[in-house]
């Protein structure tokens, strides 16, 4: 399939940006824009941008395992993991006696992951095993068994993302725009895609439109039981210079019981986040392209605290894992967004109703580690010609009951389904006043 000439991207994080990299390079005499509703990129608030994201091929899905590989090959051997972008540190993954869900998970992914990465990879059945490849994790440690790939790493995710906006910058071919998309324009049917209108209700025509809104999706385009905005916690504290030394080359954790992973600092700047079900925050906002009709969906809001029981969840990690650190204070927190699907598979296709719109989504928490090779995909999609089995997993998908859909079950999420955010905060408030009187 051809592309048509004036083509538009929203958003400008690594769904969009890496398209936007791809079509450069491709398809050059384009004309292609990218649309932002941040005044920069990186955009502080999204999804993409952060002090780190974890680069693993360790999946229990071959084939994104097998892609998780060829970007890790970027990562390690191009300019994309270059001036720190990318560490290889090693990931250690472990799973809590009689967590089914996540021994099921880790022994898939090890099996999938040792076929690529070979002697960096090393099963650990006990305890005591988990704790020879990461003495730094006391005998506390309430973990059963788990693996180690020392051919895992972390990106500093927001370096990348500045670095895939600088070969745009230099590179000249792609536009850049800011401005907030308020819903899309339709042609006189009704159903083709003509362009978007602006939140100053100014409107910007395009040929094609990519939305690569990420969590913020839900409101542009119907997405109900197919994808769901899911807030995850994030904290940050200072560390000193010895600690700095010290933790810099542990490998990143990741405790399946807990959805807890600690990352090796750096700057001085420990972050410890969840790998959840999180938090949902829903709105009730119009069913685009529905006059009249309204619908409840999640997603995202600026500058919202973490919940205080996630704090506390954070506190008994860090007792686990670096007890020295359990009660040092947060110089930092931030609710950072997920767009989950089913079964975490990203949503990259033409959108079936509405010709002259494609869809770029559904990182569910695992898109960031894609970047170098994301982009190639997504134009493989638009143009018809991505291979058989990813043009499967990331097709428009059949919805689940959303009633019952609280994020990706894909057996990496743990916690309670469905915690609505802003009653997790009051509750952390109405404890707080409690105690206070
Ligand atoms: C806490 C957390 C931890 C994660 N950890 C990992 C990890 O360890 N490894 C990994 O591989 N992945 C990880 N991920 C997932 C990864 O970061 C995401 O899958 C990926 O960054 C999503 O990219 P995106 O382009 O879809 O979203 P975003 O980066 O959020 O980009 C979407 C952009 O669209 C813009 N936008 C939205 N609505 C509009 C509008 N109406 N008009 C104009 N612009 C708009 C937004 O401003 C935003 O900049 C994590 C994600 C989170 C939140």
């Amino acid at each position: 399939m051809t592309l048509p000439p004036k083509i538009l991207i929203v958003g400008g994080g690594v769904f969009g940006l890496s398209t936007a990299l791809s079509l450069s390079k491709r398809h050059p005499t384009s004309q292609v824009t990218v649309l932002e509703a941040s005044a920069t990129i990186p955009n502080p608030a999204g999804s993409s941008v952060d002090t780190s994201r974890i680069v693993r091929a360790d999946y229990s899905s071959p084939v994104y395992a097998k892609l998780a590989a060829d970007a890790i090959e970027k990562w390690r051997n191009t300019e994309w993991g270059q001036e720190g972008r990318y560490t290889q540190n090693g990931l250690l993954l472990v799973y809590p006696d009689g967590d089914s869900n996540g021994k099921d998970y880790a022994l898939k992914s090890y099996h999938n992951v040792k076929k690529l990465e070979g002697k960096n990879v090393e099963l650990l059945p006990s305890q005591e095993d988990v704790l020879r490849a990461g003495p730094a994790f006391g005998p506390n440690l309430g973990v059963s068994g788990g693996y180690v790939n020392w051919g895992s790493g972390w990106s500093d995710a927001e370096a990348g993302v500045r670095f895939a906006k600088k070969q745009l910058d230099e590179d000249g071919k792609v536009r850049f725009q800011t401005g907030e998309v308020q819903s899309l324009l339709h042609g006189a049917d009704k159903r083709t895609v003509t362009g978007v209108v602006l939140a100053d209700g100014t409107t910007v025509t395009a040929d094609l439109v990519v939305l690569a809104t990420g969590a913020w999706s839900t409101k542009l385009i119907d997405l109900r039981g197919r994808a769901v905005s899911t807030g995850q916690a994030l904290a940050y504290m200072h560390i000193t210079d010895e600690e700095q030394t010290r933790l810099a080359h542990m490998p990143t954790i990741l405790n399946f019981a807990t959805g807890m992973f600690i990352l090796p600092p750096r700057n001085n700047l420990l972050k410890i986040a969840c790998h959840a079900y999180g938090y949902i925050n829903p709105k009730t906002v119009p069913v685009p392209g529905a006059n009249g009709k309204s619908m409840t969906v999640s997603f995202p809001e600026p500058d919202l605290p973490i919940p205080a029981r996630e704090e506390h969840e954070f506190r008994m990690a860090l007792k686990q894992l670096v007890p020295e650190l359990a009660d040092r204070p947060f110089c930092k927190t931030r609710v950072c967004w997920y767009t989950d699907t089913p079964k975490g598979d990203f949503i990259i296709t033409h959108h079936p109703d509405h010709p002259g719109l494609f869809v770029a989504t559904g990182g569910s928490g695992h898109g960031y580690k894609f970047f170098p090779v994301l982009g190639d995909k997504i134009v493989d999609a638009m143009e018809g010609s991505l291979d058989k089995e990813l043009r499967e997993m990331w097709a428009w998908p059949t919805p689940v009951d959303e009633a019952t859909f609280h994020g990706t079950e894909d057996g990496s999420r743990s916690g309670p389904k469905g915690l609505k955010l802003k009653e997790e905060i009051a509750k952390g408030k109405k404890a707080q006043r409690a105690s206070s009187l």
